[in-house]
């Protein structure tokens, strides 16, 4: 019976990126081998910010607010898009870039069925219709669905007078964006190219 339990246990960390059996396995016994107090916090904790954590209404990224503090205190000409949620503190480490964000939450990816339809365009289009950019930087990662998708926002935002711009390839080919050092993202964003 217990060992169901655990078992359940195992499986539940499985649902985190990059954990397999083993280190599921892992997580379950030191959990168990916790004091309550520290796992009342973890369990308590995740549950709350599940809750409280919505998408903010403008930009799609995270935030407790109908509005996230970056869209509501901050003013820039340049929007910097984004995949992921997490991907807007990875550009934040970028110093003196000041943007605004858009998150597409995927990237087009015609292999898990994904098409343009399924991410944020629709939002991106509004919101630079509107007319208040000058530049589109494209900032999702160097790999072949991150490419699509970056040509894909290009041919797309060609009616309007806005520079859509792509990060340099200072990150090599099919890494991720969340694992550059700041310099190396730093300088793929100064030499960030027209698309
Ligand atoms: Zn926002």
């Amino acid at each position: 019976m217990e060992n169901d339990l655990i078992e359940k246990l195992i499986g539940s960390f499985m649902i985190l990126p990059g954990v397999g059996y083993k280190t599921a396995q892992r997580y379950a016994y030191h959990v168990l081998s916790c004091d309550k107090e520290g796992v009342d916090n973890l369990a308590h904790t995740i549950l709350e910010a599940k809750s409280s954590i919505g998408l903010c209404s403008v930009c799609g990224g995270f935030c407790q607010r109908e509005v996230c503090s970056i869209c509501s205190t901050r003013s820039s000409r340049l929007l910097c898009v984004v995949k992921d949620p997490k991907d807007i503190s990875v550009m934040e480490r970028v110093k003196g870039l000041n943007c605004l964000y858009h998150v597409l939450h995927g990237c087009i990816s015609p292999l898990d069925n994904k098409g343009p339809e399924d991410i944020r365009l629709k939002e991106l289009l509004q919101r630079v219709n509107s007319g208040d950019f000058d530049e589109v930087l494209v900032a999702t990662n160097p790999d072949i669905e991150g490419e699509a998708t970056a040509m894909y926002i290009s041919r797309l935002l060609k009616p309007f007078a806005v520079k859509v711009t792509r990060l340099a390839q200072g990150i090599s080919m099919g890494s991720d964006m969340e694992y550059a050092d700041e310099v190396t993202l730093s300088r793929a964003v100064e030499a960030r190219r027209e698309i």
